[in-house]
């Protein structure tokens, strides 16, 4: 034993493990209930005022509180009466000023030696905050719980969402509204139980909804042609809902004001019809129909069948669009399919990626001598025995025509020779477009095409008569023009002929010139027809030429009064240019003698030579009269071969074929002519020259 524990006697020892005792530990009069001892973490347990010893020496009752009512007492009276311990291992005890304390107790008799029942120990444990741990885990472990159950029911409702909004996403670029509408309508039935579900298709023409699918089919015949129709202007919350944006969501239509307005969509609800719902179907800003149910339960903004139905709402509303949109391209393209079926010229249209005929018209058929049905998804390759005739005869296959469009070009006015498979041959004019897609991709070829075979024949003709007609007239003339001249100079030196006889000469002259001219302007066609006008291009000084064809026009209508008005060109006038001066004064002589033809005698000629106003590099001539005019209607024709307004004077002589010839002789230099006049004001014929002009313009037909 050591030096510490020998000093202390045994109720030291005692006292030193009571106060050091984790458990609470008192000793009472089994009689009185009165506290002989405790431990001092005992009196701790106790309210403040009995803390500190001072419960000692009194009755249970006295210092505990509520001892009696809360039955503390008669436990140790039972001990002390029964002699059988008590023991509880989570007391609840509400009696202290801090509140509800849990405890872990026990009481034991303690008998004297007669085995009489003196004294009682009790030894307590305070375990108020394990159990509020305790409780803490059991709270938490019901939230937890509750928390799972609702993530549960929310994943379940937003499974059903999502299953429409699938059924909704997947039918939006269907075409068959029918299925469409059957679809969803199915979705909407396996995933909730509405007692109805509609969908109205809306009729903008006829500000109505059209009945598209409904769920189950009503019984009653009235309830049924009541929806099959909807006019806006109905009393109905159907008829109204194109008017928002929102669903219109009843949750009950027991309500009296609500009966009303749903009297117009069927019939009364029965007494076990509650919920109503009815979404716009919007596509954009593009009111599409409506999408309706009606229910058995009460209906809340919350409910998974209004989220589900609100968010599928804008693919229907898409399919339907879609539906629409695809019924107006197609009756459009029915529309053009019989106008195409009806033109005179070919039509066949050639896809891309295959080359082959995927559409053909009655006239294709025809100037092509092939039936439509061997003609479709054939490839067009199999006419290459097709030939393009250029100008100048070259003949290339008909694919170059094919493979332009293909890549893009437009291909217009295009002679070809066509060998049909009889061996006829058909003469056709044809132009070929490329076809694109919205994006731009080419997706094929249109070719248009028609049978010019007639008209080329009598445009031989033609050619053939006025090329032997002007030599054969060229000839006779020239002979009658040189000896008139003779005459005229023979006459003039020696003046053996009366005044008649001169002037009969003089006109012989005159006349034979101006046929000579005229015969020369028919060979001229006849060149440009045949591709065989040559340009004699060197470099000239402009403002000569002119002032030389107007010193000559001068001569011969000195009625007239001709002016030359250069605009900003400095002094003296000069402006260089490469043109052939012959065509040139040719184009001027033309323009000239039209204003001396066509305006009154005395009147002013004006002649103007400028620069191109933002295009230095071109001339502007003009020749102005104030003369009889050309009327609006006339103007766009006045250019063609053969063409007279019906204003002139039918005594002036002309062909038509001088503007026609002007027209051809400026494009040949790359220029362009044009006019402007008012009838009975005047005219103004303004010419477009290229200045620089290097090479000839292509002649094109
Ligand atoms: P034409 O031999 O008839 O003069 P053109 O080809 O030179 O043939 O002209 C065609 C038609 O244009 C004329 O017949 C006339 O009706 C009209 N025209 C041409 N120049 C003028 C003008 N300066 N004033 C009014 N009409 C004109």
């Amino acid at each position: 034993m050591d030096d510490h524990l020998k000093t202390h006697t045994y109720y030291e020892y005692v006292d030193i493990a009571l106060k050091e005792m984790p458990v609470g530990i008192a000793l009472y009069d089994a009689q009185t209930l009165c506290l002989l001892m405790a431990n001092p973490l005992f009196h701790t347990f106790l309210d403040p005022a009995w803390q500190g010893g001072r419960a000692v020496g009194h009755p249970l009752t006295t210092w505990l509180p509520h001892a009696e009512e809360a039955g503390v007492a008669n436990l140790f009276r039972t001990v002390a009466t029964t002699g059988v311990p008590y023991k509880d291992d989570e007391y609840a005890y509400a009696g202290f000023e801090r509140g509800m304390t849990y405890w872990n107790w026990t009481l034991d008799p303690v008998r004297d030696s007669d085995g009489r029942i003196v004294q009682i120990v009790e030894t307590v444990t305070e375990i108020t905050s394990q159990v509020h741990a305790r409780q803490k885990v059991e709270e938490d472990k019901v939230l937890l719980e509750q928390e799972k159950r609702d993530l549960e029911t929310e994943q379940k409702r937003l499974k059903v969402i999502e299953n429409i909004e699938v059924v909704a996403r997947s039918v939006r670029d269907s075409l068959d509204i029918q299925s469409i509408s059957k679809a969803l309508i199915q979705a909407i039935i396996t995933n909730f139980d509405p007692l109805v579900v509609y969908i109205h298709r809306a009729d903008a023409a006829q500000q109505a909804l059209h009945l598209l699918q409904i769920h189950p089919q009503p019984l009653q015949e009235d309830a049924l042609r009541l929806l099959q129709y909807v006019p806006y202007g109905t009393s109905s919350y159907l008829a109204s809902v194109h008017k928002q944006r929102d669903p219109i969501i009843l949750e009950d239509l027991q309500i009296e004001v609500v009966q009303e307005w749903f009297a117009g969509e069927g019939r009364l609800p029965q007494s076990y019809v509650h919920g109503y719902i009815c979404v716009p179907l919007w596509f954009g800003d593009h009111f599409e129909g409506a999408l309706t149910a009606v229910l058995k339960e009460r209906i809340s903004v919350n409910d998974p069948l209004v989220q589900a139905l609100t968010r599928s709402s804008v693919y229907i509303a898409a399919a339907l669009t879609q539906a629409r949109l695809h019924t107006v391209v197609k009756a459009e393209q029915e529309r053009l399919r019989a106008v195409l079926d009806q033109l005179p010229e070919g039509i066949l249209i050639v896809e891309a990626t295959n080359d082959t005929i995927t559409y053909a018209n009655a006239a294709a058929e025809q100037i092509l001598g092939l039936p439509i049905h061997s003609l479709l998804d054939s490839p067009i390759t199999s006419y290459w025995g097709i030939e393009i005739v250029s100008k100048t005869d070259i003949r290339l296959p008909w694919n170059f025509v094919i493979t332009e469009a293909l890549g893009g070009s437009t291909v217009r006015s295009q002679e070809a020779i066509l060998t049909r498979t009889d061996g006829s041959k058909v003469i056709v004019l044809g132009s070929a477009a490329p076809l694109r897609s919205t994006d731009g991709a080419i997706t094929g070829m249109l070719l248009v095409f028609q049978d010019i075979t007639a008209q080329k024949s009598v445009e031989q003709h033609k050619k053939a008569f006025l090329s032997i007609a002007s030599h054969e007239l060229r000839t006779p003339i020239a002979a009658i023009q040189g000896f008139a001249e003779i005459l005229q100079v023979q006459a003039s030196k020696e003046q053996k002929l009366s005044p008649q006889g001169l002037r009969a000469i003089t006109f012989i002259n005159e006349q034979s010139q101006s046929l000579t001219r005229l015969i020369e302007e028919m060979l001229d066609i006849t060149r440009i027809e045949i591709a065989q006008l040559q340009l004699d291009i060197a470099t000239h000084d402009l403002a000569s030429t002119i002032a030389h064809v107007i010193e000559t026009q001068a001569t011969t209508a000195p009625e007239h009064h001709l002016q030359f008005v250069l605009d900003g060109l400095p002094s003296p006038a000069k402006l260089m240019g490469k043109f052939d001066e012959n065509r040139i004064v040719q184009v001027l002589n033309n323009l000239i003698s039209n204003a001396v033809k066509y305006s009154s005698v005395g009147s002013n000629i004006e002649v103007g030579l400028r620069r191109c106003s933002g295009n230095a590099d071109n001339a502007l001539i003009w020749v102005k009269d104030s003369g009889i005019g050309i009327s609006a209607h006339e103007l766009p024709h006045i250019f063609k071969r053969f063409h007279r307004a019906n204003n002139i004077d039918p005594s002036i002589s002309g062909l038509g074929i001088g503007l026609y010839l002007v027209q051809e002789l400026v494009t040949c230099h790359g220029g362009r002519v044009w006019a402007e006049s008012t009838e009975k004001s005047g005219s103004t014929f303004y010419v477009q020259l290229p200045l620089h002009m290097e090479h000839p313009a292509p002649q094109l037909n």
